[in-house]
């Protein structure tokens, strides 16, 4: 009795070890299987993604002669619009004195002091206050005088602070917007307008007139020339170092290209003539589109799912608003098929927009043994834990196609634009870029620099020099007064 008990009890552990072994065996191979399908995603994205440099030269052939077509017709036949945004000197590197400027972004603005020397010198003594527009005049559709009254307060209350005893009659107020068009609140009326400014300079125009009249109504004794994008600032800010600058291109959250065009090359009919002074043309570059673009499955949902189908292509592939979520979306689809993070999918995965591009860069260029960082802000941000190095690896990869890809195409962009300027082979030409995504994102900063070196070999790639714009967020509006106030004199 006692034996066939001993026995029973023998055999059921064998079955369940052997079950287990099953399981064990079968549960290995799922997910192997889930594991090389989760590769494999990764593959096909990384494909997809490609960018050898026959096919950036492809891309950057199409936007230059996209570039000299939108310059010809008047922007309905061309994706890119070519807005001629600015007749007017630019900086020649000798305005010296204090200025002060102000930059218009979303929700706040700058007001920017600073000094220059002149003689090529660089700016200092800047100083920057941040002052947040009150809701009620950012909902109001008719508040663009609420906000420039509220504005020419705000600078006479620093003025009279940190200010010049005296300020010279005919100094210039330089005034920047950088609200990137996909943030600016749609209900708000200031947008429509800022909006507007993007397509048309005569915009600006009357928008100094109603931001004068407020300046004068407060007694700040300076005067805005013209309100423009400040990628247009940035470029100012390019021509006081070098008169070899001819492009800024931002690249924070959107992005956008400012540069100096000869006006024989501009056919289509223009709101005004040339005055004296130099043509600065807006590319809007977010617009570039092309069937040679690495495309994947995650842009055509992303772009279709956006708030703006279809359109800013170019800037869906660039833009520090776009890079986290392409990456998010290939996360989710190898959590869902792949089951990358575990057999459920971590719900937070589903939120559009939620990795944002620093915590991103911060994966990407995680160089810890076992990617702690990976590990901490996938813990924060998804929700998720008890993921391996090996899966944290993948992530980390993901980052890499997708800030690559990005980057090199905005090499290539740049390489486009230099060779539309006729200046590759023969000229040196200093393109300034600003923003963030630039600034702060070493990985990205490098695939963009290495990008022009292998289009242009060793040799050109000499004359394409790519700087980090001076003097930081909206100084270039420190640069437009320096330049408007001497303009003024002369
Ligand atoms: P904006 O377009 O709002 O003027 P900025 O030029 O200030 O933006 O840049 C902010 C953008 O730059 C952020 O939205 C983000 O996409 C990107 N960015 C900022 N810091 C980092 C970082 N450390 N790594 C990667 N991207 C960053
Ligand atoms: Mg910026």
């Amino acid at each position: 009795m006692r034996k066939e008990v001993a026995v029973a009890v023998v055999v059921t552990t064998a079955a369940t070890v052997l079950g287990a072994a099953v399981l064990v065996r079968q549960w290995k191979r799922r997910s192997e299987r889930r594991w090389r399908h989760g590769q494999r995603i990764l593959r096909k994205f990384a494909r997809d993604s490609a960018t050898p440099v026959a096919k950036l030269w492809h891309i950057a052939n199409q936007l230059a002669s996209d570039m000299q077509e939108g310059l010809m017709s008047s922007g309905d036949h061309s994706n890119l619009s070519m807005l001629v945004s600015y007749h007017a000197p630019l900086p020649t590197g000798e305005e010296g004195g204090i200025y002060y400027g102000i930059n218009l972004r979303g929700t706040n603005f700058l007001i920017i002091r600073a000094r220059l020397d002149g003689k090529n010198e660089p700016i200092t003594e800047i100083r920057r206050k941040e002052v947040p527009i009150p809701s009620q005049i950012m909902v109001n559709p008719d508040s663009t005088k609420e906000l420039f009254d509220f504005i020419a307060i705000e600078l006479a209350k620093y003025i009279s602070v940190h200010g010049e005893t005296e300020i010279a009659r005919d100094k210039k107020l330089g005034f920047t917007v950088s609200i990137p068009v996909v943030q600016a609140p749609l209900s708000s009326g200031v947008a429509v307008k800022w909006n507007s400014l993007f397509v048309d300079d005569t915009v600006g125009k009357e928008l100094a007139k109603e931001i004068n009249q407020a300046l004068e109504k407060h007694g700040v004794e300076m005067q805005v020339y013209a309100v423009v994008n400040d990628t247009i600032g940035d470029l100012a800010g390019g021509r006081y170092y070098s008169k070899e600058s001819v492009a800024a291109v931002t690249l924070g959250m959107g992005t956008d290209v400012a540069y100096l065009e000869s006006p024989q090359q501009i056919s289509k009919p223009l709101s005004e003539s040339p005055k004296s002074g130099e043509t600065v043309v807006n590319l809007q570059w977010a617009n570039f589109n092309s069937s040679l673009l690495p495309l994947t499955e995650f842009d055509v949902s992303l772009d279709a799912q956006s708030t703006n189908p279809g359109g800013r292509i170019f800037e869906k592939f660039i833009g520090g608003m776009y890079l986290g979520e392409i990456v998010r979306r290939v996360l989710l689809k190898m959590a869902q098929e792949a089951a990358l993070f575990g057999d459920c999918v971590p719900p937070k995965l589903k939120t559009p927009y939620l990795l944002r591009s620093p915590d991103m860069a911060a994966m990407h260029q995680d160089t810890s043994e076992d990617y702690e960082v990976v590990d901490e802000k996938l813990k924060d941000i998804f929700e998720i834990s008890n993921t391996t190095p090996m899966v944290r690896e993948i992530v980390a990869e993901v980052c890499d196609v997708v800030a690559e890809r990005g980057a090199r195409l905005v090499g290539a962009g740049i390489v486009g634009l230099v060779k539309k300027l006729g200046r590759i082979s023969n000229k040196k030409s200093v393109i300034t870029i600003e923003g963030g995504l630039y600034e702060h994102y070493r990985v990205f900063r490098n695939y963009l620099h290495s990008s022009v070196w292998e289009m242009l070999g060793s040799e050109l790639s000499d004359n394409v020099v790519i700087e980090h714009s001076h003097g930081g967020s909206g100084a270039g509006s420190i640069f437009l007064a320096a330049s408007q106030t001497q303009n003024a004199h002369s």
